[in-house]
């Protein structure tokens, strides 16, 4: 039986008028309808690109629901979907159309990407693709895939170094859909608030899996804001963010426990850390725990905290999802086995083997320590490990102390080059409006919290500190 992820998720057995996406102004559209709409992209790719199973189809559109479609139309022809964070500039973009080598190139923006058209054997304008496809009778067969064929090549934010490209299967991305579906509860009631970019795993593929696998819906709005956030927390039932979207909430006086109404379950948060801070400050506005998890564009979602409200543990990303073991290395490197793993790097055969033990397991690059309970805690990235003096300093146990310190909005721990200690650990800290702290002051209140070598030897201050899209630091 085929195995692509449209006929795993029951696509076409769930009833046509049911609700998919619900857009800003309130105008939904079925399920049905946006079958119709993929099997018309699906048609088109077919036969006007001929697009052929395995062939690049790249895209670096805004977030749309025709961008939803243009994926799944992709799944639905064996070709291969590569998203692209729309801002890329030419030259970014340049080097990815060289790294997937694209027989269709998908853009918002013409006037910037024509030079591109060299490289590839079509381009094509997201508004002109929308017009072809409304003449179209929708394709209604759908390729037979096997779980180890690629879904999507889905590059890594970029946080260490050059975005590498994961290759995801249609195994991957079902069996990560399944599970999370069933562990946070889905049912086909839900109205999942979905606020994240269209090119990244968090919003493509665990918030989209999730929904489809469970034939549920999702309120489909174009980028976060307190504002836009408050107003449709109304309608659902379920929200997915990153701890940026949860800082902002909280800092904004009109959100409050009245902002959430009876029916709304679940908040999620991952891509980044959420603070300690944020998660108390979150629970005692609110009364709702937030559920922390943490995933990586080459697994998806590894490690969940539990829907059991006593099974949310605050500074903890919770266990190993089912089917997934974790273990951590003699340098408390997390390593994992899961079926949602990707399968390699693109065409990088030599750093996909670099990153997997012997014995199959991918080793993470985070660094992480496991509690009496069994829950993960992450201490950071391998390469983020502070060596001060011969000790090894995680800034994130330092950070969650800083954090928590009256007048201090966030921090962040690095270590610099030092003559004597090697490297020496220094606070960058960002304070809340108003406050008048010094270098120190902060240093005398650590003292009472934390053992002397992880007292940073310098606190400089920050008005902001800087992140991706992502809330990545
Ligand atoms: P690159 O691999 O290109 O350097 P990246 O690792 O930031 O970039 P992503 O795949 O988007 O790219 O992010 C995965 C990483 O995000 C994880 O390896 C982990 O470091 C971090 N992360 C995700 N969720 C959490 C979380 N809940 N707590 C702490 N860190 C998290
Ligand atoms: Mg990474």
């Amino acid at each position: 039986a085929s195995r692509n992820l449209i006929h795993r998720a029951g696509l076409f057995s769930v009833p046509k008028e049911k609700s998919l996406f619900i857009d800003e102004s309130g105008t939904k559209l079925s399920y049905g309808k946006f079958l119709t709409k993929t099997g018309q992209y699906a048609a088109t790719l077919h036969e006007d690109y001929k697009i052929q199973k395995g062939d690049r189809v790249l895209s670096r559109i805004e977030k749309s629901i025709d961008a939803v479609a243009l994926y799944l139309a992709c799944l639905q022809i064996g070709a291969i979907y590569v998203p692209l964070n729309p801002d890329y500039k030419q030259e970014e973009t340049k080097h990815f159309i060289q790294d997937a080598e694209p027989k269709l190139f998908v853009t918002s923006q013409l006037e910037l990407d024509k030079v591109h058209s060299e490289s590839v054997s079509h381009i094509v304008v997201d508004k002109q693709l929308k017009k072809m496809i409304e003449q179209k009778k929708a394709a209604t067969d759908v390729e037979s895939m096997r779980d180890e064929e690629t879904a999507s090549i889905c590059y890594t934010s970029g946080t260490t170094g050059k975005p590498k490209g994961a290759m995801l299967t249609h195994g991957s991305l079902s069996s990560n859909g399944e599970t999370l579906a069933k562990i946070w509860g889905f049912t086909e009631n839900d109205r999942l608030l979905h606020m994240l970019p269209f090119y990244h795993v968090h919003g493509m593929f665990i918030s989209l899996s999730t929904t489809l696998f469970s034939h549920s819906s999702l309120i489909w709005l174009p980028r976060f804001s307190e504002e836009i956030c408050l107003r449709h927390l109304a309608q659902s039932t379920v929200l997915m963010g990153i701890p940026t979207y949860y800082s902002r909430l909280l800092s904004s006086p009109q959100f409050q426990k009245s902002s959430i109404p009876p029916q709304f379950r679940l908040f999620i948060s991952g891509s980044a850390p959420l603070s300690l801070a944020i998660w108390e400050e979150f629970e005692k506005r609110t009364g709702h725990r937030i559920l922390e998890r943490y995933g990586m564009t080459e697994a998806q979602v590894i490690c969940s905290n539990l829907y059991d409200v006593n099974g949310r543990i605050p500074g903890s990303v919770g266990k190993p999802i089912p089917g997934t073991e974790l273990r951590l290395n003699v340098n408390d490197g997390i390593e994992i086995r899961s079926p949602a793993l990707f399968s390699g790097y693109w065409r990088n055969p030599v750093k996909t083997k670099e990153d997997m033990t012997d014995d199959g397991y991918f080793i993470t690059g985070d660094v992480g320590r496991i509690d009496d309970n069994g829950f993960l805690h992450i201490m950071g990235r391998s390469k983020d490990l502070v060596i001060s003096g011969g000790l090894n300093i995680y800034p994130k146990e330092i950070e969650d102390v800083v954090d928590k310190l009256d007048g201090v909005h966030e921090s962040a721990l690095i270590g610099l080059p030092h003559r004597d200690l090697g490297e020496a650990l220094v606070a960058v800290v960002a304070l809340r409006n108003g406050v008048k702290l010094d270098e120190k002051a902060i240093r005398e209140k650590l003292k009472a919290q934390l053992a002397g070598y992880k007292i940073p030897k310098r606190v400089l201050f920050i008005s902001k500190l800087p992140r991706n899209s992502m809330g990545k630091g």
